[in-house]
């Protein structure tokens, strides 16, 4: 397949995952399992991605030793990486399943020197040129202002690449307000996150927050709901996704693969209404398993065709 997909992890991490059958605080717990990964919801994205059969590559900075052994996993899984190198090591996240509880420990990360956010601008300007799409995921790291995404979006902009954004709290919100002049292809909110966007939590009325003016520059937004599937505002309508009731193992995760799945179903279809069918049939597959970020392709076909889409508004009507 031809089309190439960069994904932007900037604050990407090592997740470890020790399942401790009987965890206890406060006692020494022994562990003979443990599993290590490259984390961080851009590379979920570029995992699936990958499965999906897009040609991607992985930027971002990484650091230190831990930053090596990242490229170095992501190599074993045969993905193309372009990071650059921060002298600020690459962050751990720690997760402890128990049979009761799951208890998570998520360093925020060390703050990068002052030049990184220059650097990586730099970096990124000259190797979008190669991609068709770009997606930019997940939180900024320590020493990047909130407008940092909208300097990214500048650039793909000038570059005409399409961007899909999936990212929240006052990222998000500088990213919205600030991009009039240059929006972002798809923003993928779940529900508490465009209620933030909107200031406007108590409203249940998903029509009224998707006709937010202040998002009406914004081609394509996905508010993506869980097991209840998902609404699409493009620029001419509403349409309501509805998904099969399935057996749910792990759905974190499901946001990041339906974001790959909305990248790929572009690549087949062209269509934004098109694409979030496969999105959403990547969101669902990836919540049948206990990998997070990992779907199975022998599933993927079936559950597409079982995604339904209904127009439930014209736009402005
Ligand atoms: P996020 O992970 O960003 O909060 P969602 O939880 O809305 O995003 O999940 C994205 C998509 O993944 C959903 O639109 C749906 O297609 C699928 N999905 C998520 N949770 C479930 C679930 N419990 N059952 C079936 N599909 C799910």
């Amino acid at each position: 397949m031809s089309h190439k997909l960069l994904t932007v992890t900037l604050n990407p991490a090592i997740d470890i995952n020790y399942p401790i059958r009987d965890f206890q605080i406060d006692k020494v717990q022994r562990t003979k399992q443990s599993f290590k990964s490259a984390g961080g919801k851009g590379l979920n994205v570029a995992r699936v991605a990958h499965l999906l059969d897009l040609n991607v590559c992985c930027t971002g900075i990484v650091g230190g030793h831990f930053g090596e052994w990242l490229k170095a996993d992501l190599d074993r899984s045969n993905m193309a990486h372009q990071f650059i190198s921060s002298p600020v090591e690459t962050r751990l996240c720690i997760a402890i399943n128990s049979d009761h509880s799951q208890t998570e420990i998520l360093e925020s990360g060390a703050t990068h020197p002052t030049e990184m956010p220059q650097q990586f601008l730099a970096h990124f300007a000259k190797l979008i040129t190669d991609y068709d799409f770009i997606t930019i995921s997940g939180s900024l790291p320590k020493g990047f202002d909130t407008m940092y995404y909208v300097r990214l979006l500048e650039i793909a902009h000038e570059a005409q690449k399409k961007v899909c954004m999936d990212t929240s709290g006052d990222a998000l919100k500088s990213a919205i307000l600030h991009s009039q002049h240059c929006p972002p292809y798809l923003i993928k909110p779940n529900s508490e996150e465009l209620a933030m966007l909107t200031n406007d939590s108590a409203s249940r009325d998903v029509r009224a927050i998707l006709t937010a003016p202040h998002l009406a520059h914004i081609p394509n937004i996905m508010l993506s709901q869980g097991a209840e599937g998902a609404v699409l505002r493009t620029k001419e309508a509403c349409y309501q996704y509805t998904i099969p009731k399935i057996k749910v193992v792990n759905p974190v995760g499901s946001g990041d693969s339906s974001v790959a799945g909305f990248c790929y179903g572009l690549a087949q279809t062209q269509s934004p209404v098109e694409a979030t069918k496969y999105a959403m049939a990547a969101g669902v597959c990836n919540a049948m398993e206990h990998r997070t970020g990992y779907i199975d392709l022998t599933n993927y076909q079936h559950v597409l065709s079982q995604i339904h889409c209904t127009k439930v508004a014209q736009q402005h009507d």
